[in-house]
This record gives C-alpha cells, sequence and structure tokens, in this order.
C-alpha cells in the first residue's frame, strides 16, 4: 500500500494518471483530506465509487494506530502512535485559555543529541519519520478538535531534532502551511532544535517564514551564562 500522506500533488497525479483517472481528481481528494478531514475513502461522495474502491485497494490514508490518548485536566490530550513498523511516537494537542489549539509533533523516532534530561534520546535515533508520518500526526491531533476549534500552531518540538530531518520535514510544513494543506500561516509554526548548524544553513537558505526556536542547554549557571 502506498500512504497517501506521502505523496505530493504531483505524484498523486501521476499515480492517478496511471489508473486513467483525470488530473482534476487529485484536488478533490487533496480536499477531502486536508480541508474536509475526510477518515477514508468511502466519505468521498463526490468521486465515483469505482475510484473510490480502487484508492482504498492501493491507497492509505492511516497508517498509524493510536495505542493510546491521554487527557490532561487543562485541555492538553496526548497520543501514543504506533507506527506500521511498530515504533512508537507521541504528538500532543495544547489548549490555552486564549482559545489557541497548539499540536506539537515528532520528527524522528529516538534521537541521536542525547540530552541529558530528555527520556526521547536516551536509546539513540531508531530513524527519521517520513512526510506522511508527520503529517498523520497533525491530522490524527485535528481530530481530537472540538466543534468550533481549529488548529492555530504547530510546534515541531516532539521525538527528534527536526533539524537532522529537514527532507520529512520541509514537504509536511509545505503542506501544513499551504492554503490547500491545513492552511496553518508559516508564521505559526515554529522548529524548535539544539541548533544542528547544517540544518540552519539549509533553512536560511530556502527563506521561509517558520520560526526557529534554538534550545540551548547546560548543567550549571557559568557555563549557561556563556551560552
Ligand atoms: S534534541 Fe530534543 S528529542 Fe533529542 S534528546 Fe534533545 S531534547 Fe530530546
Amino acid at each position: 500500500m502506498i500512504h497517501l500522506l506521502d505523496q505530493t500533488p504531483e505524484q498523486l497525479q501521476a499515480w492517478l494518471a496511471g489508473h486513467g483517472v483525470p488530473g482534476y481528481r487529485v484536488r478533490q481528494v487533496w480536499q477531502w483530506i486536508y480541508a474536509r478531514g475526510a477518515d477514508n475513502f468511502d466519505q468521498m461522495t463526490d468521486l465515483p465509487g469505482e475510484l473510490r474502491q480502487r484508492l482504498a485497494a492501493e491507497l492509505a490514508i492511516w497508517e498509524t494506530r493510536v495505542a493510546a490518548h491521554h487527557k490532561a485536566d487543562d485541555g492538553a490530550e496526548k497520543l501514543l502512535l504506533e507506527l506500521a513498523d511498530g515504533e512508537r511516537i507521541e504528538c500532543v494537542l495544547l489548549r490555552d485559555d486564549r482559545g489557541h489549539c497548539t499540536i506539537c509533533v515528532s520528527t524522528q523516532v529516538g534521537c541521536a543529541m542525547g540530552c541529558a534530561f530528555c527520556a526521547s534520546g536516551m536509546d539513540g535515533l531508531v530513524r527519521n519519520l517520513s512526510t506522511g508520518e508527520i503529517l498523520e500526526q497533525m491530522l490524527r491531533l485535528r481530530q481530537c478538535l472540538a466543534e468550533g476549534e481549529r488548529i492555530s500552531h504547530i510546534v515541531v518540538m516532539g521525538m527528534g531534532e527536526p533539524l537532522a530531518n529537514l527532507d520529512g520535514l520541509l514537504p509536511a510544513l509545505a503542506v501544513a502551511s499551504s492554503r490547500d494543506g491545513l492552511g496553518i500561516g508559516a508564521r505559526r509554526i515554529t522548529i524548535s532544535t539544539v541548533g544542528l548548524p547544517a540544518g540552519i544553513h539549509r533553512l536560511a537558505g530556502l527563506n521561509l517564514q517558520y520560526h526557529l526556536a534554538v534550545s540551548l542547554h547546560a548543567a550549571d549557571d557559568a557555563l549557561r551564562d556563556r551560552l
């Protein structure tokens, strides 16, 4: 099965063309997934039934399973997602008293950075997440929203070092920030990093409008002052 969320519109168009389906169907599928929050192909009622069956047979919208869903008293919700290979990641929805709904997503299974205070890096890096796996966290968290709520901000601050997986992350953020995708303005997206120079240079060269939060840690005040 092909993970639909890993496909760019161009790739999806090529797939449809290969099955003799006109290109305008891409926009319909895209809108069902990102704008209308379709959970399955049967809900895409303006697509011919035969196409829906073919899509369902060859493309998967979801590749994760919600292994646990915790709701805190302050409105925060945490999802533990099991990936297709059995690995597990977390993503979080945070609500504040201004009505903001911020989602926090992971970019890797494990982490190579080994920050002393962080459990995510204890066993090192297992693998990068795909673009589809990053987008799927966003869609899963959107399903947690109540009527009238919408995602206001995205922080890339979950498991993993985002700048070590820009190949997976940047296409996901492009969809998240596009009007045809999740429609979250780029200035409402923050990438948190320990400060990988190569990744910072690459991001700077792309001239994107995402915020970058560099997190510097030290074990004592003297070093913290120097940082
Ligand atoms: S970079 Fe982030 S996820 Fe990785 S070990 Fe440090 S705090 Fe944990």
